[in-house]
């Protein structure tokens, strides 16, 4: 591991200040930064401690929504009565996400900026990774992908975004609020991982020395729920997740959001599905087929083919418990 400097932020422009460059890197909760720093993934030349920040760990009502500090823990999220009550999807995402020891460590802000599990990602030996290294290939393509992509992916970068949170975030068209020197953004939950057709070694839109101060939930969705199908039932990465988020009018849907997990290098809406579902009747056997609507443009890699009916059968039970709830 490279040397590196340590200093605790007392504010967020004293956070800001001087982290731009690419080999400073923010610590909050530290539970993949040091995993990251272990492997060798990142090297930083200076970590800032954004762990004290004052105010950052607040959750306050916000409009119609709520606005989460970043440096919530996730317990703290999960088990706040406003996003059991009216968010259910996040609060059943996160309990899913890690061990309770990992939740009381981790922060809300840092665990959509966690990366791929992808094997070879991860690797301590050098292999062909243009997320490790741009422009040397990638092993996964012909390789070991049957936990990997079937949206989204290119011959660049086949990998997968594992957050839980992160899911039902862009379900429920959370925005994410930053801050950076230049200015700060607000950037919608579902558009915050990038896709690799824009740049395989990317893995979200922030820039060197962003800051997530904050994530906005808009109005309360209860009639929502979250799905995670992994091959053990604790502290797992999922094979595949699904979060729904629902509204029913007249006996009949109004309006449905469903987003899939760990099937693309982002939370992946199912926009068409979506539409498709506006109208239909809960309990109706036509929501099969409308859910099966959102996967015209699935593509599945050598070795992970079941992937495809495996995650339209948990969009669908997503769906029913959100119309259930
Ligand atoms: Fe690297 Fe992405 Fe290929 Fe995995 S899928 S080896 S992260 S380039």
């Amino acid at each position: 591991m490279r040397p590196f400097t340590y200093v605790r932020a007392e504010s967020v422009p004293d956070a800001l200040n001087g982290a731009h460059t690419a080999d400073t890197l923010f610590l909050a909760g530290g539970t993949e930064l040091l995993n990251w720093a272990r492997i060798g993934i990142e090297s930083p030349r200076r970590l800032v401690d954004i762990g004290r920040l004052p105010g950052l760990d607040e959750i306050v009502s916000h409009g119609d929504g709520l606005r989460i500090g970043a440096l919530a823990r996730l317990n703290d999220v999960a088990q706040d009565p406003r996003v059991e009550t009216s968010y259910p999807v996040l609060a059943q995402a996160i309990l899913k996400a890690a061990s309770a020891q990992l939740r009381n460590l981790a922060t809300i802000g840092g665990n959509p900026v966690q990366r791929t599990r992808c094997p070879y990602f991860r690797s301590h030996d050098p292999v062909a990774c243009n997320k490790r290294e741009p422009g040397s290939g990638c092993a996964a393509l012909h390789g070991a992908n049957e936990r990997l992509a079937i949206f989204g992916w290119t011959e660049g970068c086949v990998a997968v975004q594992p957050s839980d949170p992160a899911v039902a975030l862009a379900c429920l068209d959370a925005v994410i609020i930053t801050e950076h020197v230049e200015g700060g953004r607000r950037i919608p939950a579902a558009e915050f991982h990038t896709l690799p057709a824009d740049d395989p070694a990317a893995h979200n839109v922030l820039r060197p020395g962003e800051l997530i101060t904050g994530i906005e939930l808009g109005a309360p969705a209860p009639k929502s729920a979250y799905v995670k199908v992994r091959e053990r039932q604790s502290y797992e990465f999922a094979l595949v997740s699904a979060a729904a988020a629902v509204e029913v009018q007249d006996g009949l849907i109004a309006r449905a959001r469903l987003a899939l997990g760990s099937v693309a290098p982002r939370p992946w809406r199912l926009y068409e599905a979506e539409q498709a579902l506006v109208g239909l009747r809960p309990g109706s056997p036509d929501l099969l087929d409308a859910v099966t609507s959102g996967f015209a443009d699935s593509r599945p890699l050598s070795s992970n083919a079941y992937k495809i009916p495996l995650a339209r059968n948990t969009a669908l039970r997503a769906l029913e418990l959100a119309l259930e709830a």
